[in-house]
């Protein structure tokens, strides 16, 4: 049995198993896919300390530093249930995996992150990466004094048009529905920026581009059904982000959004269960804070186990 567990082999698992692993305990890492959404990322500018990475490279480096320590890391495998310690026959946390095995451990981190919901029209994919964006924190200075759309009226699509409108010389806000769904104060801060557009009915249907970048996309109305084309050097899906937290449902609290939730040492519902990351509660979304928050989870897990009566 591992002392700490984690589940999830992103930024946030990769550093709570580093901190694990350097308090001399038994560490492993189960992670469907090593590195997290860093690999399909490009150009990582708010690393802090390091100016300019690309995902692939980060992730290897990541790799490792775990493996510069005496962590298991198991990959390829996803988990599928937690069992917490007073329903498993073992008396220790289980992580069932989806080949039907099972890992026990003293405590458990779930790092297992989170992914952004997309738009599933043409070109959204061959383009990914190269005009299509997901984080406007990561990506909008790219953009810089160029047109981009925001796609997506709620919170987080609003906030992005209002944060890019400072940075490129347009922006155009699609919204599928008849209203936005953003905060009042959000609405009136970006109807009073006279670089930011919102068109409200309006169904994306194609991501333009001349082979190498995107270059416009096209959208209908959905009240006249008019197709219409608008040129653009980026798109930012702002549609939502899925915590990958299905297989907690039901044993860990999560919340409406499907966020585990945390306290601020990582703790969830469950005793021995911490998480950090994109797939907890945390408010913001990035590669340094998830590491911050696997190192604050992992120094917790070894709070807790110091603690228990059998160690
Ligand atoms: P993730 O990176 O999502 O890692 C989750 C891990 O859990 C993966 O290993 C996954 O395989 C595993 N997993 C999931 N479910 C299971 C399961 N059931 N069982 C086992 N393993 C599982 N942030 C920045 O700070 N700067 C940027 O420039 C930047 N650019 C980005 C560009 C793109 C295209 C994307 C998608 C994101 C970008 N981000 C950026 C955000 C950043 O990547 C995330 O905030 C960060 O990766 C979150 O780390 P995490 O460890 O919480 O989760």
């Amino acid at each position: 049995a591992y002392d700490v567990l984690v589940v999830g082999g992103g930024p946030a698992g990769a550093a709570a198993a580093i901190y694990a692993a350097r308090k001399g305990i038994r560490t492993g890492v189960v992670a469907e896919r090593f590195g997290g959404q860093v690999s399909d990322t490009m150009a990582i500018e708010n690393f802090i300390s390091v100016k300019a990475t690309e995902g692939p490279k980060l992730v290897a480096n990541l790799e490792q530093h775990v493996l510069d320590y005496d962590v298991d890391i198991v990959k390829n495998q996803r988990a599928q249930k937690v069992i917490p310690a007073d329903q498993s026959r073992s008396g220790l946390i289980e992580i069932e995996l989806a080949s039907g095995a099972r890992l026990k451990s003293r405590s458990i981190i779930i790092a297992t992150g989170a992914r952004w919901r997309e738009m599933n029209v043409p070109g959204e994919q061959e383009y990914r990466g190269r005009g299509v964006a997901y984080c406007p924190h990561c990506d909008g200075p790219l953009f810089k004094g160029k047109r981009v759309s925001v796609i997506g009226g709620g919170n987080s699509g609003i906030e992005a048009a209002i944060d890019l409108a400072g940075l490129v010389e347009h922006v155009t806000v699609f919204e599928f529905t008849d209203t936005l769904r953003a905060d009042d104060v959000l609405i009136r801060k970006a109807n009073s920026l006279t670089n930011v557009t919102i068109i409200k009915n309006a169904m994306t249907t194609e991501v333009i581009g001349d082979g190498n970048r995107v270059t416009g996309m096209t959208y209908q109305d959905r009240l006249t059904g008019d197709n219409h084309e608008i040129e653009l050097a980026g798109i930012f899906v702002q549609i939502g982000l899925l915590p990958n937290t299905d297989f907690l449902k039901g044993d860990i609290a999560l919340s409406n959004r499907g966020e585990v939730e945390i306290d601020a040492r990582g703790a969830t519902s469950v005793d021995g269960v911490f998480a950090a990351g994109d797939a907890t509660t945390v408010p913001y979304k990035q590669i340094i804070i998830a590491m911050g928050a696997g190192a604050t989870a992992s120094l917790a897990a070894f709070d807790h186990l110091i603690r228990l009566s059998d160690s």
